[in-house]
């Protein structure tokens, strides 16, 4: 079952993607509370997915999925993100980002979203 790594400075939103996605099998191989920790993660567990947030203190979501793309072009990652932030999500795509997963969360949404990602 593949690993996936969480970004997220909001406790509660790691908390229900922890829930959803254990549910379903899969192994949380680490939580991040900010984008340089989660590339300073991506680094050390080379995970099979990656769900990252966009606003976070430290460094954001976006420049986060910029660094893991410039050294690791093959990461899969998966924006969360807010209402109102289509501006972010022209540049994710840019950046690499494999899709998203809209805030607040839809249970169903995730999963296929996951599977997704996982079959490219
Ligand atoms: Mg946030």
């Amino acid at each position: 079952m593949a690993n996936i790594l969480i970004v997220d400075d909001s406790r509660t939103s790691r908390r229900i993607l922890r829930g959803v996605l254990e549910g379903e099998g899969y192994e949380i191989i680490g939580e991040a509370s900010n984008g340089q920790e989660g590339y300073d993660m991506y680094v050390q567990y080379k995970p099979d997915l990656v769900t990252m947030d966009i606003t976070m203190p430290v460094m954001d979501g976006i420049q986060s999925l910029k660094k893991i793309k410039a050294e690791f072009p093959d990461a899969k990652v998966i924006m969360v993100t807010a209402a109102g932030q289509k501006h972010n999500l022209i540049e994710a795509v840019q950046s690499g980002a494999a899709d998203f997963i809209p805030k607040p969360f839809d249970v169903e949404q995730i999963k296929s979203t996951i599977i997704k990602v996982l079959d490219l």
